[in-house]
């Protein structure tokens, strides 16, 4: 081989190179997305009705879940987002309709999951997107309004602060440095994100007039604006800030029957401070979603 042909080789392998490195880099750059799908909170869906299996209005709820989730994921892929992992978060946790999901997205299904409705966040994401939020219990004028477990728990507070899912699954997030950067929900859902979370975008899929009543708009338009609110936060992402609850942590989760803090007490690290109420200490946020998690499944069978 004459020096000549092995340096056009050597030109080639180092061009080569370059690309493969350079297309790796900015595939690196593209946002990495996590999307949190809860039920309660899209648009047109106002009563149990929807909300699941065999009752009169589930396909339609699901119908309506999916297109969100779709607006959401088409935002951010307009926006350039890389991978998306969306994780259906309601009930049985296999609301959303796959083979109608847009084909970009990976879909995490079914319930039990160690962290529930954050199960597979971790540091590589660049944000969090919460669609079909609701309000906290106990929140007056809000749309289907529970803590995690409508039946069973009244209240769960974190540090002392009463906590909605959107709270609590924020700071899961936040454990990992993972800011919320979109959520979409009814009005109370909006506000509380607002305050809480900064300057986040934000879409009110309905306006609550009571906990089974809801003003609407046509799905359509609620979908097109959730998209371009996406789409706006996938663009402003270096903007975010992680919400952060400073360990260690203190949880109090008060149920609403007696029987079952009774049960969970005879647990030697779960202390009783109330007739409904038990007390979790743990050295971060993580452990605290696995024991709520445990308690759902041990009583979701
Ligand atoms: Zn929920």
């Amino acid at each position: 081989m004459n020096k000549k042909l092995i340096r056009v080789i050597l030109i080639f392998v180092l061009l080569g190179f370059c690309l493969v490195f350079n297309l790796s880099a900015k595939e690196k750059t593209k946002p990495k997305i996590y999307i949190s799908v809860d039920m309660e909170g899209i648009g047109d869906i106002v009563t149990s009705a929807q909300l699941g299996p065999g009752k009169f209005e589930y396909e339609r709820g699901r119908k309506f879940m999916t297109a969100e989730v779709n607006a959401a994921i088409e935002g951010c892929l307009e926006a350039g987002a890389g991978e998306i992992v969306v994780a259906d978060s309601h009930g049985n946790a296999q609301s959303l309709i796959p083979e109608e999901l847009n084909k970009s997205a990976f879909l995490i299904r079914g319930f039990p999951r160690g962290l529930l409705q954050m199960e597979g966040i971790d540091s590589s994401y660049d944000g969090v997107i919460f669609i079909g939020y609701h309000a906290k219990e106990g929140t007056p004028n809000a749309n289907l309004s529970h803590t995690i477990w409508g039946s069973k728990f009244s209240e769960l507070k974190i540090n002392g602060k009463v906590v909605s899912e959107a709270i609590f699954n924020a700071s899961v997030a936040g454990h990992f440095g993972v800011p919320i950067i979109m959520v979409a929900g009814d009005q109370n859902v909006v506000k509380e994100a607002l305050a809480e979370f900064g300057n986040i975008e934000t879409v009110i899929t309905k306006e609550s007039l009571g906990y089974y009543s809801a003003k609407f708009r046509h799905p359509e338009l609620i979908c097109q604006e959730i998209k371009e609110k996406c789409k706006k936060a996938v663009q402003r992402i270096k903007e975010f800030k992680p919400y952060v609850i400073k360990p260690p942590i203190r949880m109090e989760l008060t149920f609403k029957h007696t029987y079952d803090a009774e049960a969970f007490s005879y647990l030697p690290w779960v202390k009783r401070i109330g007739g409904k109420t038990i007390l979790v200490e743990a050295d971060n946020i993580l452990d605290i979603n696995r024991f709520i998690t445990a308690v759902f499944s041990i009583n979701n069978k």
